[in-house]
């Protein structure tokens, strides 16, 4: 039996693409249900076999719903997450790929040489290369950095998301196809 009480609403844009991808745009359904009745949003698919009662009817539980007018791409905020993720989980010098709790950040222009903490100055890396490279620049250290960090757009960082293997773990089933089967389509 479903527990309903933990069923959630994938949140698409008009377009029919995920509102972000990092993270998943994702409501609880009471959250959908409302949105539903107030004629925000159109209900693309209910979970199955699901029925929730109301003290005069039953409703099916929303899975996937999109949103009836476009919401413009929010600029990207500048976090320790969205930088691991712009640069994919992946050391900018040895191009090996860690968990979050193995990676650390490089100010390619050293912070003690007035290096800022800026979209286009940080690079996500392991923590030995991190320490090899000091307060000295890729070229002085004799590293290379694997592409020059840059301010990502939003749709860029949903794409480095998409990408990233355990994301695909946690989506339900039902979403499945309004999540990859356009864009595979594309690929
Ligand atoms: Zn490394």
């Amino acid at each position: 039996m479903v527990q309903v009480s933990n069923l959630r609403t994938l949140v698409l844009n008009a377009d029919m693409q995920p509102l972000s991808w990092a993270p998943l745009s994702v409501w609880s359904w009471q959250q959908a249900l409302v949105a539903i009745l107030q004629d925000r949003v159109t209900q693309l698919k209910a979970y199955e076999d699901v029925r929730v009662h109301s003290a005069s009817r039953p409703f099916e539980v929303p899975a996937v719903v999109a949103l009836k007018s476009y919401r413009k791409q929010r600029k990207v905020s500048f976090t320790r997450y969205h930088v691991f993720l712009r640069d994919e989980f992946t050391c900018q010098y040895c191009g090996k790929r860690f968990a979050a709790k193995d990676l650390t950040f490089d100010h390619v222009m050293p912070r003690s040489r007035a290096g800022g903490s800026r979209w286009d100055n940080i690079v996500t890396s392991c923590g030995p290369d991190n320490h090899r490279k000091g307060n000295r620049t890729p070229r002085e250290a004799g590293m290379r950095l694997l592409r020059p960090p840059f301010e990502p757009t939003a749709r860029q960082l949903d794409a480095a998301a998409r990408r990233l293997p355990w994301v695909r773990g946690d989506l339900h089933q039902t979403w499945m196809d309004f999540l990859y089967w356009g864009s595979e389509l594309d690929e």
